[in-house]
């Protein structure tokens, strides 16, 4: 089974797919692309989209940042074997598991990092 065979042929783009809460967070999950070549290819059937925290960050009350376990690893990786151009978070020890593949970084390093720039935008 593939990753498209699992989801209803019927589905069709900005259908619902799910709804879920993680940490307090609602996120409405809805079938899509990923790429627009997907689209026009005969071939490609839409699939859930889960958010890209690369692109548009999202942290807890906690600030605690959102990943996805599809989303590209970071240089804080810390898997079984070394960080490849395949690696993602959900391969990482870091990376703690919330509902479907929606969980959270606990890499005390990008902590810190979020830490700073909070004391940096509240020094400008
Ligand atoms: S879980 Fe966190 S530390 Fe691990 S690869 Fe993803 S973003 Fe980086």
């Amino acid at each position: 089974m593939n990753e498209t065979t699992k989801y209803p042929i019927n589905a069709q783009e900005g259908d619902l797919y799910k709804e879920i809460e993680v940490c307090g967070e609602r996120f409405t999950l809805r079938y899509g692309y990923y790429e627009e070549c997907d689209r026009v290819n005969p071939l490609c059937r839409p699939i859930p989209i889960y958010p890209d925290f690369l692109a548009m960050p999202l942290y807890t009350a906690q600030g605690v940042p959102f990943a996805t376990e599809i989303q590209d690893a970071c240089e804080h990786f810390k898997g079984k074997g070394k960080r490849d151009e395949n690696s993602v978070c959900g391969e990482c020890a870091h990376y703690k598991r919330g509902e479907d593949w929606i969980g959270l970084c606990e890499c005390e390093a990008r902590s810190a990092a979020r830490s700073a720039e909070r004391i940096v935008a509240k020094r400008e």
